[in-house]
């Protein structure tokens, strides 16, 4: 008797507990559901056999399923078997069981009806292990995006090849096409000299200006072809440097007297505002040199007859700086970014009647580039302009002693 009551308490205690149990768990997934309802991307709760016991609304509207036909299902068996994937069972039949957690997993379903998605998927075993929480990111269009971003990546990349693969060519051709030029220009120049020495017998007043008009378009046809040549020549890299330690001032001095005759044909004068110190750097003397020609030269083909151009060369902690400054037709401020371009010659008052190519300043760049230094200018129209270059000084490279003049 005492055992039969004793037996009788203690499964009373026993279903006690089990609706403690059951009403514990409805409490928990009323819960679940509330939360769930306020998820935005598409939810779903399972029991330990993969049933669904809900899911909120993000998940109906998504992937196109009803309430009724969702609920106590099988999750594979959801919207005609849409979820019936070998991922999908490997992911919540092997994975999870034994991870608990399943952090971003991707995987790409084709639904029939909604076609191809991919998915992220996070999910984790509650209560133990009575519940899965699944919550499913649809990445679809992201991923597209991605595909499509890498697509375009790839195609630009190619083109870009492609372009770079045409602007070699057309470089080499040019400079190719400029050597083959060069000898048969010379070789007028060579003739047409010798004709206006006589050496094929005397030559008419007449017959002399129109060798003369011969021997100019030549001279100016060799200049294109040698500015072709060195562009070309520092386009591909095969510039170097051969740096050596010398006076700028002794240099811009040569410069002046160079092209003196040509500035006094002008009526224009080249001041030069140099310090009483020799002002020793160390760069490549035949480029600076070349660089420099080029910009006095603009500096007294953009100024009007009988301006003036000022040169100044100093130096502070860490640089030389030179400045060619004249008074000329100055260079509009939307023009100022092409100046340093391959080929541009920009319009003013004189550029129809100055000869050019629009490669001077964009070969200087490359070469003040070269030398680690940089080159601005500083201009208003009808007013002037002042070209900059600046070096890096190299001191331990500089002798104490002063080199002999550079030309
Ligand atoms: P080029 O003189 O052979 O045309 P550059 O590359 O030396 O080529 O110069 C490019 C353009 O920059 C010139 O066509 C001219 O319009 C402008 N430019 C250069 N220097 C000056 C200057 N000192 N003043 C005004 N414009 C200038």
């Amino acid at each position: 008797m005492r055992n039969d009551s004793n037996l009788r308490k203690k499964n009373q205690q026993k279903m006690v507990a089990q609706n403690n149990r059951i009403a514990a768990l409805k409490k928990l997934l009323v819960y679940y559901k509330e939360i769930t309802e306020t998820i935005r991307e598409p939810f779903i709760i399972l029991d330990k056999d993969l049933h669904v016991v809900t899911a909120n609304l993000a998940f109906y509207r998504k992937f196109k399923v009803l309430k009724r036909d969702t609920e106590g299902r099988h999750m594979y068996e959801l919207g005609d078997n849409q979820w019936d994937a070998p991922e999908l069972k490997e992911l919540l039949e092997h994975i999870l069981p034994k991870q608990r957690i399943l952090k971003d997993y991707e995987i790409t379903l084709d639904f029939p009806r909604l076609g191809r998605k991919t998915m992220l998927l996070n999910a984790r075993q509650v209560d133990s292990k009575q519940l899965i929480l699944l919550a499913v990111e649809d990445i679809t269009a992201q991923r597209m995006l991605k595909i499509d971003s890498d697509k375009l990546t790839i195609d630009l990349t190619n083109q870009r090849d492609q372009l770079q693969g045409l602007n070699d060519a057309k470089d080499e051709f040019i400079s190719l096409a400029s050597h083959q030029l060069r000898t048969p220009a010379t070789s007028v120049k060579q003739y047409v000299g010798m004709l206006t020495h006589g050496y094929s017998g005397e030559v008419s007043k007449d017959q002399m200006s129109m060798l003369n008009i011969v021997y100019k378009s030549n001279e100016r046809q060799l200049e294109i072809i040698e500015d072709l040549l060195r562009v070309a020549k520092v386009d591909a890299g095969k510039v170097y440097l051969e740096k050596v330690s010398y006076d700028l001032v002794l240099q811009v001095e040569a410069i002046i007297r160079d092209q003196a005759i040509l500035f006094k044909n002008r009526g224009q004068s080249v001041l030069f505002d140099k310090s009483s110190k020799p002002i020793l750097v160390y760069i490549d003397p035949k480029l600076m040199l070349m660089v420099l020609n080029n910009l006095l030269d603009n500096a007294g083909k953009y100024s009007q007859i009988g301006a003036q151009i000022t040169i100044t060369i100093e130096q502070d902690d860490n640089d030389t700086i030179i400045s060619i400054k004249d008074n000329g037709v100055g260079i509009r401020k939307s023009d100022l970014e092409k100046l340093f371009k391959k080929f541009s010659r920009i319009d003013n008052p004189l550029s129809a009647s100055v000869k050019g190519t629009g490669l001077g300043l964009y070969w200087a760049k490359k070469i003040v580039d070269l030398h680690k230094g940089s080159i601005e200018v500083i201009s208003k129209l009808n007013k002037g302009s002042t070209f900059i270059i600046k070096t890096p000084i190299d001191a331990e490279k500089l002798p104490k002693l002063v080199v002999a003049p550079l030309k």
